[in-house]
């Protein structure tokens, strides 16, 4: 079965994807269910600070739920999923509220920030990178992902070693074994919490050109027994909806999955590759 679990549209800040258009592209990429997951904050260029969750949040997400009904009454032939990619704050308070009061069907978690800095973008990437080393660098994102974690209400875990995408341009090639230690921990933690790992293509063509996570992670993944696991391309943009996801398979294939997820209010659901 074919997934993409992790695209944006036009009520995301970062985003200008009409609905109708990403739900005609997913149909004709082959693909069975899909799942919008939106941010609930901004990432304004030019802004020092990435944002936290904004005032307006709560009803953006409620109108694009909306939308998404309505569509799915249109197009009964393709499964579409409402979810948010929220990304672990120092605060999460505002976070934890919107949660709770948007019937989600699925939940994205993801480390962007760290120390004010906006790792996942190359505007800020730089201020980061620059004035550390790669093993302090890597071991900062890494005990936020715990922390996100440890926070707990997400289904599986986006773009999990991210740190990669400007990391490896400073560092070299990102190298997992290094990080056994603090990454099994955090596998661990996902697979007692019932966490799932994402499957993310949206860096296989630029930047560190690789799937997140590492496929020696998702190897960790198989043999510690994390259950579930999704596929998407964090797309922006309607054309980049499903791509690479040919290769992705082949990565999955090769570690060991055999089934993905899709999620229907917050349960989930397998399905065999
Ligand atoms: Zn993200
Ligand atoms: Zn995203």
């Amino acid at each position: 079965m074919l997934i993409d679990y992790h695209i944006h549209n036009h009520f995301s800040p970062d985003s200008d994807s009409p609905t109708e258009a990403i739900i005609e592209k997913a149909l004709k990429m082959g693909l069975s269910a899909i799942c919008i997951t939106n941010h609930s904050e901004t990432f304004t260029e030019g802004e020092g600070l990435p944002g936290t969750v904004q005032p307006d949040a709560l009803k953006r997400f409620e109108k694009a739920k909306q939308e998404i009904g309505d569509f799915q009454k249109k197009y009964p032939d393709l499964m579409i999923g409402f979810g948010g990619e929220i990304q672990y704050e120092d605060d999460m308070r505002p976070v934890t509220e919107l949660v709770e009061k948007t019937r989600f069907d699925f939940i994205l978690g993801s480390v962007h920030n760290l120390d004010g800095t906006n790792i996942s973008g190359h505007t800020h990437a730089d201020q980061f990178f620059e004035r550390q080393t790669e093993e302090q660098a890597y071991h900062r994102y890494f005990e936020e992902m715990l922390k996100l974690i440890g926070w707990g209400r997400i289904d599986a875990v986006a773009h999990f070693d991210i740190i990669k995408k400007y990391g490896h341009e400073y560092y070299g090639p990102f190298k997992p074994e290094k990080y056994k230690t603090i990454l099994t921990a955090i596998l661990k933690k996902m697979k007692e919490k019932g966490i799932g790992m994402e499957l993310n293509t949206g860096s296989m063509h630029r930047r560190c050109r690789e799937l997140f996570p590492h496929p020696t992670i998702l190897k960790w993944c198989v043999e510690i027994g994390i259950e579930h696991f999704t596929l998407g391309s964090d797309a922006h943009d309607v054309h980049e909806i499903a791509r690479y996801f040919d290769e992705a398979f082949r990565i999955a294939k090769d570690a060991g999955i055999r089934t993905l997820s899709t999620y229907r209010n917050r349960q989930p659901t397998k399905h065999q590759i």
